[in-house]
């Protein structure tokens, strides 16, 4: 190429690179989704001790949560992958502040965070919340999620929620603090009896449908 042709191509080489830098400029940090060398995944199960989150005829949400954070730990773990640590930030029946979780997920530097909970109040099915501003990355964490539960069969796909059930402008403690890609999951209703037995019967399922949306998020699957 001529000398001459070079410089003709720097105006536009020169346009290109504005381009580029707007785009970074308006994608903040929270837009981009950098998977570690290292991976960690921090579990939390909802509620525990003294807190036993929503109850229905002697059924502790608290209880709930904890066996499938514990069933997705030992799905994540068998997938054998030795890049992978699984956190959790209750692994019994204590009670933990929403501050303590969000702290301790941001102090190990977590890769993403995963909130079990069960919801209550008369309605059926399976949906997962993002913050209020659903920015890019957790959309797609719980995107993958939920298509997961819904190939494992959940009673109703109640689908990917942003913002609170009260509030569509405020986020779920856990999911707004927390510096990294979250999501949190709302395992059927406690207070409905085909929720109930649908987690009963595929407990082992679900729980492999929720380390398999963390697969794909860390392309490990
Ligand atoms: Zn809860």
């Amino acid at each position: 190429m001529s000398k001459k042709k070079l410089w003709l191509l720097l105006p536009a080489a020169v346009f290109v690179l504005i381009v580029a830098v707007i785009l970074l400029l308006q994608s903040g940090p929270a837009d981009r989704f950098i998977i570690p060398d290292h991976i960690i995944v921090c579990l939390d199960a909802g509620h525990g001790g003294s807190d036993p989150g929503a109850v229905f005829e002697g059924r502790q949400e608290k209880d709930d949560n904890l066996a499938v954070v514990l069933a997705v730990r030992e799905a994540l773990e068998a997938h054998g992958a030795d890049n992978l640590t699984v956190l959790l930030t209750r692994e019994d029946d204590t009670a933990l502040g929403l501050e303590e979780r969000v702290d301790f997920a941001n102090r190990n530097d977590a890769t993403l965070f995963v909130s079990i909970h069960r919801n209550s109040g008369g309605g059926q099915g399976v949906e997962t919340w993002v913050s209020a501003d659903g920015h890019r990355p957790e959309t797609d964490l719980a995107t993958l999620i939920q298509a997961n539960l819904k190939e494992a069969y959940i009673t109703k796909d109640r689908g990917v929620k942003s913002g609170t059930a009260s509030n569509p402008h405020a986020s779920y403690y856990v999911v707004g603090n927390t510096k990294m890609p979250a999501c949190l999951i709302e395992l059927g209703f406690i207070d409905n009896q085909w929720d109930n037995m649908a987690l009963d019967g595929n407990l082992e399922l679900w729980a492999q449908a929720i380390a398999d949306g963390i697969l794909q998020m860390v392309k490990l699957k």
